[in-house]
């Protein structure tokens, strides 16, 4: 049987980053697998979902690289895939549980159903549905009423037994006789209930593997009482892991950023943030961290599941965003850099050369395209020092005030925009000639009177990307 997997999201909002991560392991799993990836819209909650929130959802995944084979605009053998679109199934099937003896008609008011559940709660019972209508003998008054064109809901008469879910991730999972009781599936505004929607649809797009958040795994129970009353066989199951932030309480929108839309529109890079998300939850077999998710191919295992919880690290994310960054082709990197620079900021009027080296020197140290601009300038082009503790400690020694007035000295003979290469070396050696200078205080010395700062990258190509104007401008800051 060839493998089908699906992601089934609701509409009711932009994508969140674990509904991300969901279509990302069945995306990857099925093309491990030689399979085929389902979109489905589950859309059944009229008043919440949104057509906008489907198109965002799905504009959100492209952007991210996850493709799918069958959905609402790729229609397959198993279509429609907008469950809004399929209510006449679910009816279908709803109707033959009925006859079949499975299901019943409740007429049930909201508060004949509140005052059983809170006579159930004061006598310590589960607040199982117990009204009249799950009795046989009703059901006569019941097809009356229907007839005379009263409302019902449908509700399923959940077995009195336990079920077990063998779940690739949590392991064997009993749940016991008695957990739930009579359940909904069709309310009686005529709307099919997730619950049942979902495995109908499973079963007839021949579903063979679900894999789905932790928070579902409860639903599963209600979903195989359903396989087993329609004859059908449930596919196999993964609930992957929860995801958490760094108190360890379920990721909500306090967290910061968690929909896919907040990232895109906050210039993270999509192959960063999917590779990120695929390791919440799962591992690569060779331990990278740092890869490009169309590269993982068979390596894609789902005995990698993690059980425990995954922690939501937004430091890490930025982190995996500078690795992408850096690892770009240099064209686009300086392309993408220069978006976010200021239209008439001095980078512009420099030459290729520069821009290069700059970009070259820098980029270790940005997580971000945006972070670019305030780097170049903060390092390269300020003049004004910041005088820190560690910093005037150094300006204290007798041997860095030689190198102020020696460095003035020199540097004032020098009429260009920029030291050299060549020339900043030469200067170097006669500081260290002249002056007799060696470690510490040599290297130290220069870099804070050249830089203003007491560390940075490597002085012989970080000095000659500064222009010579603001290289005076912190020497005289400085004495
Ligand atoms: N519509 C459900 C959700 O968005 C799908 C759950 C499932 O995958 O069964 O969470």
């Amino acid at each position: 049987m060839s493998v089908r997997v699906r992601f089934a999201p609701s509409p009711t909002g932009h994508l969140h980053i674990g509904g991300a991560r969901t279509a990302l392991y069945n995306y990857l799993y099925a093309k491990a697998q030689g399979g085929t990836f389902v979109f489905r819209v589950e859309d059944t909650d009229l008043e919440r979902s949104k057509k906008e929130y489907e198109v965002s959802q799905l504009e959100d995944l492209r952007w991210l690289g996850i493709d799918y084979d069958e959905g609402p605009e790729k229609p397959g053998e198993y279509g429609p895939y907008r469950q809004s679109e399929r209510t006449h199934i679910y009816e279908e099937y709803a109707k033959k549980l009925v006859d079949d003896g499975l299901a019943y008609y409740d007429f049930c008011t909201d508060e004949e159903l509140e005052a059983m559940k809170e006579r159930a709660m004061k006598e310590g019972r589960p607040p199982h549905y117990e009204g009249k209508w799950r009795n046989s003998e009703y059901f006569e008054e019941a097809a009356n009423k229907l007839a005379a064109g009263e409302k019902g809901a449908i509700r399923f008469k959940a077995p009195k037994k336990s079920y077990v879910v063998n779940d690739e991730v949590r392991g064997r999972v009993v749940f016991p006789e008695n957990m739930v009781g009579d359940f909904v599936i069709i309310r009686s505004n005529g709307l099919p209930v997730y619950n049942f929607c979902c495995v109908i649809d499973d079963m007839l797009m021949k579903i063979t593997y679900v894999i789905r958040g932790e928070e579902h795994l409860n639903n599963s129970v209600r979903q195989l009482m359903i396989y087993e009353a329609l004859g059908g066989t449930p596919p196999a199951f993964a609930h992957v892991s929860l995801l958490i932030n760094k108190d360890r309480q379920k990721l909500s929108k306090r967290d910061g950023v968690t929909s896919v839309t907040k990232y895109k529109e906050e210039s993270y890079l999509p192959e960063a943030l999917i590779n990120y998300l695929c390791l919440l939850g799962w591992s690569h077999p060779d331990e990278k961290e740092i890869f490009a998710i169309d590269d993982i191919g068979l390596a894609f295992d789902a005995k990698r599941f993690a059980k425990s919880a995954a922690i939501y690290d937004l430091e890490k994310l930025k982190w995996v965003n500078g690795m992408h960054l850096r690892a770009l082709p240099n064209d686009e990197l300086k392309s993408k850099i220069e978006e976010f620079i200021a239209k008439d900021h001095f980078y512009f009027s420099q030459s290729d050369t520069w821009k290069d080296s700059a970009i070259e020197l820098l980029k270790n140290q940005i997580e971000f395209f945006s972070d670019f601009q305030p780097r170049l300038d903060s390092d390269l082009l300020n003049g004004e020092v910041n005088r820190s503790e560690k910093l005037e400690d150094v300006l204290s020694w007798d041997t860095t005030k030689k190198i102020i007035n020696f460095l003035k000295d020199k540097l004032a003979g020098i009429d260009d925009s920029f030291i050299s290469k060549e020339k900043f070396q030469e200067i170097f050696k006669s500081l260290k000639t002249e002056l007799e200078l060696k470690g510490k205080p040599l290297f130290m010395g220069t870099r804070v009177c050249l830089t203003g700062q007491d560390h940075g990258p490597e002085l012989g190509d970080l000095v000659p990307l500064i222009p010579l104007k603001i290289i005076k401008e912190r020497i005289n800051h400085l004495s």
